[in-house]
């Protein structure tokens, strides 16, 4: 069975100019542990996709299911559960981390909500900052005593912190010095092989995205334009 398989899903935003139609009847399955590289031009439609999967974004039309189970349609309630399966991290995690809370309550904080006794989240929060690479000092500093490379780490810590089996990379290193982009990838590339985690891996840089996918999805105007494993996509006749 898929880890993640999505069926023709529509995602329009409603505007005052009109109707939007960012993600155009898209289809398209992960399996356990596999990296999908997703790729296209600015505007195509990439973050809205990933969102979409997340249950961040509403969609329109057809079905996403994880785990072989319809998310499509279930309540904040029901969520609670598939939030521990399915995590996201973002370009900039300073958008996403409270600036006021310790690394330590930033990465402890999925686990404390998911209500693990005090010791288990330290515990746990120490394995995941060595995972991640990060100093074993960081957890009573705040995230803005870090450089960017540095925080991403702590995004992908907080994005692991409940084991999911999917997460949704959107451009997490489009924000990066390019020296520290190739240090990311990999991080992300060890995390997936040690912890047989799959990515939905968004970005509009080819190149980079062909390092970690097993294979890509090409967006154009809100459809999936091209498919195949991430070596020959380009090179095809
Ligand atoms: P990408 O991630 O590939 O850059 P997006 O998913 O951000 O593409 O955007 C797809 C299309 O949807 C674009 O035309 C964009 O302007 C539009 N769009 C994105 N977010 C919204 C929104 N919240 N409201 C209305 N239109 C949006
Ligand atoms: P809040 O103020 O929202 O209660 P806390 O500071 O208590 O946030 O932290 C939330 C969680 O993160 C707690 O379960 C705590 O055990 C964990 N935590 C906080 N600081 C650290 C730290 N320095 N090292 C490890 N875990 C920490």
């Amino acid at each position: 069975m898929s880890l993640l398989s999505v069926r023709s899903l529509t995602v329009d935003y409603e505007t005052s100019g009109g109707t939007i139609h960012a993600v155009n009847d898209v289809s398209f399955e992960i399996e356990p542990g596999e990296t999908i590289g997703l790729v296209g031009e600015s505007g195509c439609g990439k973050s809205t996709l990933g969102k979409a999967v997340m249950r961040l974004t509403p969609s329109t039309e057809g079905r996403i299911f994880l785990d072989g189970k319809d998310i499509t349609q279930i309540d904040q309630r029901e969520m609670r559960p598939i939030r521990s399966k399915m995590q996201m991290i973002f370009q900039d995690p300073m958008n996403s981390l409270n600036p006021r809370r310790t690394v330590g309550a930033l990465i402890g904080q999925p686990l404390q909500v998911a209500g693990r006794p005090a010791a288990e989240v330290k515990a746990r929060v120490a394995e995941l900052m060595s995972q991640v690479g990060l100093p074993p000092d960081a957890a009573p500093r705040y995230p803005h005593e870090f450089s960017g490379g540095q925080r991403q780490r702590i995004g992908i810590a907080r994005a692991l912190a409940l084991n999911p089996k999917l997460v949704v990379c959107d451009e997490p290193v489009s924000a990066l010095d390019v020296s520290i982009r190739a240090q990311v990838i990999n991080l992300l590339q060890d995390l997936s092989d040690e912890l047989g985690v799959s990515y939905l891996f968004i970005s509009h840089d080819l190149t980079m995205v062909q390092h970690i996918a097993d294979r890509l999805l090409v967006m154009y105007l809100g459809s999936v334009v091209e498919t195949g494993p991430a070596e020959t996509i380009w090179k095809k006749p």
